[in-house]
């Protein structure tokens, strides 16, 4: 159904067009002059305190929904946030009545939900009082709430960190080939021509960030490489590249290498991995499907990716994370379970649960694939399932645009195996610097509510010639972090 909207306010239309996207996918959302099937008529009252919402769906029938809440009046973002929050509310609630579903996120379409819960609690709000505003303020089911308190209950003690942690991100933009749903830039490894103009720059970046990091006094203990896949790189390069970040950074007291794809994977790569202070390793099946593999573009069976994982845990690598993919093309529920059935069996670390997005860089956006909805909520309920049975708990979960169902990604883990960079990246409450093609380095303000952000250029070949560029870019960054809490210190 085509739903071209009407609103008083211009600077709500897309926020309006992401509550009907939730019940009708996308490109439900038209304006009045495209063609369309139904009119979406909001108007806005504001009447002795109150702010007072209507929507009329106008297709055929029409249908009607009024909402009333508290007005705001303290001007600026907050009063936008808390009208914003009440429009999309009352909307949400027309098309629920009208369709008789109701989306499990409910009228929230941000991407971090757990930052909602985390501001419920600075404001001096208890946990049930914090499950109860978020529940109130944007409709959402108490499954998800129950998610949202077993991250809040993992992350206990993880969050607060000092001002000057900084986490490492150091990116490898090589795959051997792309998977039909990355919207990634990394490209395919190809003859490999990149690969060592690509590292020289790196270690150019790693020389210049580790002398800028020692200057600025950041506390770098957490590492992350990933890509791309970094296992891609040959066992040389590898070995070099885990070198010479150990020369410049140090010893890190956690450090991922994402080993995605077996096919990248052999005894002596991993045996190598083994002689670095690497502490977590990441194999993704994606799916225990070999027919799936080959649609998605991924040129390793699953017994390649069973056979690796055997070899990784007799080389003794204890800590061994898992991604699958919820809704890849083909997959019915059977599929799924197949693959968290071998996974169960497997017996990882940690397990990350994708739902598939289609994003629009992807392959799979190109050749107009239509997601699949039927039992993706049921599949995510099943990855829930087969996690909490290995004895993990949720950690950390973050939600993207054009996801089927508007579903969500999240990390399940035992609790020594919970990856500290993830949440930190997930929450943004510590500072990453990101090193390599399309890193993003973060300096958090946690007092200011801010964070400055400093892109590396994401095209390879840009990347390494303008190395130089991406490093002031982060030496700008950190150095405006610094003098802005000189400020708040002094007062200023
Ligand atoms: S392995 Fe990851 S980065 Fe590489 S092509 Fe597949 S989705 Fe993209």
């Amino acid at each position: 159904m085509k739903i071209a909207i009407r609103t008083p306010f211009d600077g709500f239309v897309n926020d309006i067009a992401d509550v009907v996207r939730l019940f009708y996918g996308e490109g439900a959302a038209v304006t009045l002059e495209e063609n369309h099937d139904a009119q979406l008529v909001h108007s806005h009252e504001h009447e002795n305190g109150e702010w007072i919402e209507r929507f009329e769906l106008i297709a055929g029938r029409a249908h009607t929904v009024t909402l009333r809440g508290a007005a705001v009046t303290c001007g600026g973002l907050e009063e936008k946030r808390q009208l914003k929050r009440l429009i999309k509310r009352c909307c949400y609630r027309l098309f629920k009545e009208y369709t008789g579903r109701r989306p499990a996120w409910g009228s929230l379409t941000g991407i971090r939900p757990t930052r909602l819960y985390y501001q419920q609690m600075e404001r001096g709000k208890t946990r049930e009082e914090a499950r109860a505003a978020l529940s109130e303020l944007f409709d959402l089911s108490d499954e998800k709430l129950d998610l949202l308190d077993e991250i809040i209950d993992a992350q206990d003690g993880l969050i607060q960190r000092p001002v000057n942690a900084c986490d490492l991100y150091i990116g490898i933009p090589f795959c051997t080939t792309r998977c039909a749903y990355c919207s990634f830039s990394s490209g395919e490894i190809g003859n490999g021509r990149l690969v060592e103009p690509y590292l020289e720059a790196l270690f150019h970046e790693i020389d210049l960030c580790s002398e800028m990091a020692r200057d600025m006094g950041l506390d770098i203990r957490v590492g992350y490489i990933g890509g791309g896949t970094p296992s891609s790189l040959s066992t040389t390069q590898l070995d070099r590249l885990l070198s010479h970040m150990h020369q410049r950074f140090g010893d890190l007291s956690e450090l991922t290498v994402e080993a995605g794809r077996p096919d990248t994977l052999d005894a002596q790569k991993l045996s190598m991995l083994r002689m670095h202070p690497v502490t977590r390793i990441s194999i993704n099946p994606q799916t225990m499907n070999d027919q799936t593999l080959s649609i998605i573009g991924r040129a390793h069976t699953a017994q390649q990716t069973i056979d690796c994982y055997h070899m990784a845990r007799s080389l003794g690598f204890d800590d061994i994370n898992m991604d699958v993919i919820a809704a890849l093309p083909g997959e019915d529920l059977a599929m799924f379970t197949h693959t968290l059935d071998v996974i169960r069996d497997l017996n990882p670390d940690s397990l990350t649960v994708h739902t598939l997005a289609i994003k629009r860089s992807s392959k799979l956006h190109e050749q107009k694939y239509r997601q699949q909805e039927e039992d993706v909520a049921r599949m995510v309920a099943l990855g829930r399932e087969t996690a909490h049975a290995m004895g993990m708990r949720a950690y950390y979960l973050y939600r993207q645009k054009y996801m089927a169902e508007n579903l969500e990604n999240v990390g399940y883990a035992r609790k020594r195996s919970i990856c500290r960079y993830n949440i930190d990246n997930m929450e943004e409450t510590t500072s990453v610097l990101a090193l390599g093609a399309g890193g993003i380095s973060k300096c958090v303000m946690r007092q200011e509510e801010k964070i400055l952000r400093a892109p590396n250029i994401a095209n390879i070949e840009q990347y390494i010639a303008r190395v130089d560029e991406m490093v002031r870019r982060k030496r700008d960054a950190f150095e405006e972090k610094a003098a802005r809490i000189a400020g708040v210190q002094r007062g200023v």
